[in-house]
C-alpha cells in the first residue's frame, strides 16, 4: 500500500485559499460561502478517489466506498473542514483529507474493504459561528433536536436553521442525517495534536486514549462594598481578594493531579471603581480531565476549599453549573488497531489524552469511536502559525489508511 504524502500536502495548501485571511490564516465558518467551496472542491477528489459523494440533511459531506458486502455496518473516517476564525490549515482537513487518501491507497492495491466505508466531513465542528459546535456530529449520532436549531444565532442574529436554508437544506429534515446505532462500525478520526506532549515525547503520532469532557461552573462571590480610604484593613469583605484566592486555589487542586486542567477564562467585579472595595465578583472555570471520577474529586475539593475561603473572607459565594460534559474513552480494539498499525511502519505508539474536544464525543455513546494525534509544532492551533510537517501528515495518514484496512476488513 503506498501513501501519496505529497498529494496529500498540496491538497492540504489548497484548501488554504478557501477562507484565507490577510493574517496567513483561514476563517472557514460553517454554512458559510468559503466552506462551500471546500466542500465542493473535496468533494471532487471523492469522486477522485472513486467514492459515491452526496450531502446529508445537516450538510455533512460524504463519500462512500461501499466495499464487498454493502450492507454491513459502515466504517465512518474523517473530521472537518470549518475553522475557528484566523485558524490553521491543518485542524480538520488534515483528517479529511487523510481519509481519502487512506481510501484511493486501499483501492489502487486492490484491498477492497468487507465493510462500506464512508469519509465524512462534518459540518460546524468549531462552533465558531452559533458558539454551539459539532452540530454536524450531533445529527448523525441523532441527538440534535430541531430546536435546537432556532436557540443558537450568529453575530447577525442568523440562526442556524436560517444559515441552514440559506445554504439550500431544510431544517426540518435534520433527522434524517441521524444513523442507527446498529448500522455504524465505527468512527475513525486523524486529528493534529493540539498540544505539545508528542513534540515534547519525539514521536510523529499518537494514539488517543480518551477525550475530556469540560465541566463549565460559575462563581458569584459577594462581599461587602466600601470606601477604598475609610475602610481599615481588618474586617474588610473583599469579594475580589476572595476570589483571587479561590483562583489561585484552583490552579494548585487541577496540578495535584495529574492530567487535570483548569481554567478561569472571565472574571468581572461588579459595579467596581478605582476607590471602591469590590462588592461582588463573578468568574467561570472551566474543568477537564479524561477520568470523569478524577474531574468529579477535583470539583468536590474546589467546592470545599471555596467554602472555607469564603468562611475565612466572611464573603458568601454562589456556585452555578453552566454545562457538564461526560469525557469519553476511546474504544480499546480499535486503539489496538491504530497500535498495530503504527507496528507495521517500525513505530511504538504512545498513548496521549485529548484536552480538545471532537466530533467523536458526540457519537461515543452510539458506536466505538477511536483518534489518532499527529504531532503539532509547539503545540499551536486555532493560529495561523498551526503546524505539522509534511513527513509528519504523511506518516499519519498511513497509519489512518492501515487502521481502516484492520477495522473494515481490507
Ligand atoms: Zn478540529
Amino acid at each position: 500500500m503506498k501513501m501519496d504524502g505529497e498529494r496529500l500536502w498540496s491538497r492540504l495548501s489548497e484548501l488554504h485559499a478557501f477562507g484565507a485571511t490577510a493574517d496567513g490564516g483561514v476563517t472557514r465558518f460553517a454554512w458559510s460561502d468559503a466552506e462551500r467551496q471546500a466542500k465542493d472542491r473535496v468533494a471532487v477528489w471523492m469522486r477522485e478517489a472513486g467514492l459515491e459523494v452526496r450531502e446529508d440533511a445537516a450538510g455533512n459531506l460524504i463519500g462512500r466506498w461501499s466495499g464487498r458486502e454493502p450492507e454491513a455496518p459502515v466504517l465512518l473516517v474523517g473530521s472537518h473542514l470549518d475553522s475557528v476564525p484566523n485558524g490553521g490549515d491543518f485542524d480538520g482537513p488534515l483528517g479529511v483529507l487523510s481519509a481519502i487518501e487512506a481510501v484511493d491507497a486501499l483501492r489502487r492495491a486492490g484491498r477492497q474493504p468487507r465493510h462500506p466505508v464512508e469519509v465524512i466531513a462534518f459540518t460546524d465542528e468549531e462552533g465558531a459561528r452559533f458558539r454551539y459546535g459539532m452540530t454536524g456530529s450531533r445529527a448523525v449520532a441523532g441527538t440534535l433536536r430541531r430546536e435546537e436549531l432556532d436557540a443558537h444565532t450568529d453575530a447577525d442574529g442568523t440562526t442556524i436553521a436560517a444559515a441552514m436554508t440559506a445554504y439550500g437544506l431544510e431544517p426540518d429534515r435534520i433527522g434524517e442525517a441521524a444513523r442507527a446505532p446498529g448500522s455504524v462500525l465505527a468512527y475513525l478520526e486523524l486529528h493534529i495534536e493540539q498540544g505539545q506532549v508528542l513534540e515534547a515525547a519525539g514521536q510523529p503520532v499518537g494514539v488517543v486514549s480518551g477525550i475530556a469532557g469540560p465541566l463549565w461552573l460559575k462563581f458569584t462571590v459577594v462581599g461587602r462594598a466600601g470606601h477604598a480610604g475609610t475602610t481599615p484593613m481588618p474586617g474588610r469583605r473583599d469579594a475580589l481578594v476572595a476570589a483571587a484566592e479561590m483562583v489561585q486555589m484552583m490552579s494548585e487542586e487541577a496540578a495535584a493531579e495529574a492530567r487535570t486542567v483548569a481554567t478561569v477564562g472571565q472574571l468581572s467585579v461588579r459595579r467596581g471603581g478605582v476607590n471602591i472595595i469590590p462588592g461582588q465578583v463573578e468568574f467561570t472555570l472551566d474543568l477537564r480531565d479524561v477520568d470523569e471520577a478524577v474531574r468529579d474529586r477535583v470539583e468536590q475539593r474546589i467546592r470545599a476549599r471555596v467554602a472555607e475561603i469564603c468562611e475565612a473572607r466572611g464573603v458568601s459565594c454562589q456556585v452555578e453549573e453552566l454545562q457538564r460534559v461526560p469525557p469519553v474513552q476511546c474504544n480499546e480494539a480499535l486503539q489496538a488497531a491504530i497500535v498495530e498499525a503504527g507496528r507495521e511502519l517500525g513505530l511504538s505508539l504512545p498513548t496521549v489524552v485529548s484536552g480538545a474536544g471532537h466530533d467523536g464525543m458526540q457519537c461515543a455513546g452510539r458506536w466505538p469511536i477511536a483518534m489518532l494525534f499527529a504531532r503539532s509544532r509547539a503545540g499551536i492551533s486555532h493560529h495561523p502559525d498551526e503546524y505539522t510537517s509534511p513527513e509528519d501528515c504523511a506518516l499519519a495518514a498511513e497509519i489512518l489508511a492501515r487502521t481502516v484496512a484492520r477495522v473494515a476488513g481490507a
